[in-house]
């Protein structure tokens, strides 16, 4: 079983024992022995801290983070820590890049960690039927964060890993692609660490002028380097001044 199959399988067990409602996690950490804290922390978002050889323990989860879907996709991830195989150190610190990190899942726990807290807090059975309601927008996206209780990057790398349009989500930061999730029909590359080009309105909304409130019509070459790529993209960009960074959902309409 893969990393991710692995962490989705655990999830949806843990779903059918204790099932979730209106995304309170606490509920569920505290049948599962776990006492949940939030303290003062600079050096990490969230920790496990185990008691030994019996199966209790405690959750930190760093107070000071600013948005509530954050701090439950943090409080999913810790969950995760306790419950999947092979995670039993008694401590485990997790730092906000080992959380949620789309782009770099090269530490296979928390990669793990991720794609049970987003099939735990993001169930494919209920968030599918949203993802089909409608055409691709950033407001879809936002409606499923909102209505999961979790984060903005969660739902968007949920959004793609469900859609079934050609449709990608690129995450910047300082003008650079951060990190991006491509549906299973986008067909092309979308390099980490690649420049924004002039002309997209991800830079624009880096430069200060708000993006469409829809997606909008651009040349994909703008995107696209690759070969075979069609005329025209369809992208919507919104600035996340908190994170300095931009989200840009980009569609190629079939
Ligand atoms: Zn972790």
């Amino acid at each position: 079983m893969s990393g991710s199959q692995k962490g989705g399988a655990y999830a949806r067990a843990l779903a059918r024992e204790l099932p979730l409602e209106h995304g309170d996690l606490r509920a569920i950490a505290s049948r599962l022995g776990l006492q949940v804290r939030e303290v003062d922390a600079d050096g990490f978002d969230g920790a496990l801290i185990r008691a030994r050889e019996i199966p209790l323990g405690t959750i930190a989860v760093r107070q000071s983070i600013r948005e509530a879907g954050r701090k439950n996709f943090t409080l999913a991830h810790e969950i995760a820590h306790f419950l999947l195989p092979d995670h039993d150190q008694t401590e485990l610190v997790c730092t906000k890049s080992d959380i949620g990190n789309w782009g770099d899942w090269s530490r296979e726990l928390e990669r793990e960690a991720d794609e049970f807290a987003a099939e735990l807090l993001l169930p494919a059975s209920a968030v599918q039927p949203i993802v089909e309601s409608a055409p691709p927008s950033l407001q879809v996206i936002e409606k499923i964060a909102q209505r999961f209780h979790t984060s903005l990057s969660a739902a968007a790398w949920r959004y793609c890993d469900l859609a079934k349009q050609s449709c990608a989500i690129v995450w910047a930061t300082n003008d650079r692609i951060d990190w991006s999730k491509r549906s299973s029909h986008f067909g092309f590359p979308l390099q980490k660490g690649a420049p924004l080009q002039q002309g997209t309105f991800a830079l624009q909304c880096f430069a200060g002028t708000p993006g469409p409130r829809k997606p909008q019509a651009l040349p994909a070459r703008l995107w696209i380097s690759a070969t075979g790529f069609p005329e025209a993209i369809w992208e919507e960009s919104k600035a996340l001044p908190a994170y300095n960074s931009v989200i840009s959902l980009l569609w190629i309409k079939s």
